[in-house]
């Protein structure tokens, strides 16, 4: 993306990036610069107990799908999330044990209607692609067969039950249908958000319009981010290129103990305070 990069005649380098990396820097700058350039990495805050949530469920899920077809069982997703448990972010030991036995019960529902038998294609597998500025990657949770077709799965535990607005609007699932047409080579149009906790399925069929809209997208933010790189680069302060964007995200952001502007913006939160119907610390 840098200027000397692009002489006549010569290939464009392509910024490498995930839509994390990107969406990073979408929601503020300075967020960015924290966690993808400053070395070494500012100080973060504590891990967060609801991320803890969702990492063990993932986890036992992928895990699920390694088993031999007979052992996937409900009883065997259960352990599995025993296993991937950890107590990283909660209040205490009682609240961590009544969380674990609620995300069981999410999962051993989700499995039970889940086919064993019904191999997906990849699970937590990397996948992929180009467009004319970016060489972007993501792992999908799952890709699924369905027909002549894969199908992105992408597994939430979040408080709200997924949309297919949400679906639709994921710049995420958008660079995974892309990743996928590219390193599976096979067709790939629909995404699907798999919401375990009510146990409901978003999704949205993606055109060629839709994938193009996010690929415009995604390049207007690397982009963006090029021209913040190049500015500090030549010597702009790397507080102005990169700028924070406060806001209530300042109470969850990983950087916020290395943020004045954040603090100032937002109060702090408890680590547990972002799980679904615990009272948050700060009222
Ligand atoms: S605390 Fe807020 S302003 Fe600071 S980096 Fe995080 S999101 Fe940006």
């Amino acid at each position: 993306m840098s200027a000397q990069l692009e002489m006549p005649g010569m290939p464009r380098r392509l910024f490498p990036c995930t839509p994390s990396k990107l969406a990073t820097f979408a929601d503020c700058p300075r967020r960015y610069r924290f966690a993808y350039v400053d070395r070494p990495l500012p100080p973060k805050g504590p891990p967060w107990a609801h991320n803890t949530v969702g990492s063990a469920v993932h986890t036992a899920l992928r895990s699920w799908w390694e088993l031999p077809v007979p052992r996937r069982t409900t009883a065997a997703a259960r352990q599995l999330l025993y296993g991937a448990w950890s107590h990283t972010g909660f209040r205490d030991e009682e609240q961590s044990q009544r969380w674990r036995a609620r995300a069981a019960t999410w999962l051993t529902d989700y499995v039970a209607g889940l086919d064993p038998t019904d191999e997906p294609v990849g699970t937590e597998r990397t996948v992929g692609t180009t467009t004319e500025r970016l060489a972007l990657s993501g792992r999908v949770d799952r890709i699924d067969r369905r027909g002549d077709e894969l199908v992105v799965v992408d597994y939430k535990t979040g408080r709200v039950p997924s949309t297919d607005d949400e679906a639709r609007g994921s710049p995420a699932l958008a660079a995974y249908v892309l990743g996928v047409r590219r390193t599976l080579r096979r067709p790939c149009s629909r995404v699907e958000l798999h919401h375990l906790p009510s146990g409901t399925v978003a999704a949205f069929e993606h055109t060629d319009r839709s994938l193009a809209n996010h690929v415009r997208r995604a390049e207007d933010i690397a982009a963006d981010i090029a021209v913040a790189t190049e500015a500090v680069a030549a010597g702009q302060s790397p507080d102005d290129a990169f700028p924070a964007v406060p806001g209530r995200q300042c109470s969850w952001c990983d950087f916020r103990p290395s943020c004045p502007v954040g603090q100032a913006a937002a109060p702090a939160r408890e680590t547990w305070s972002f799980l679904p119907e615990e009272p948050a610390a700060d009222g």
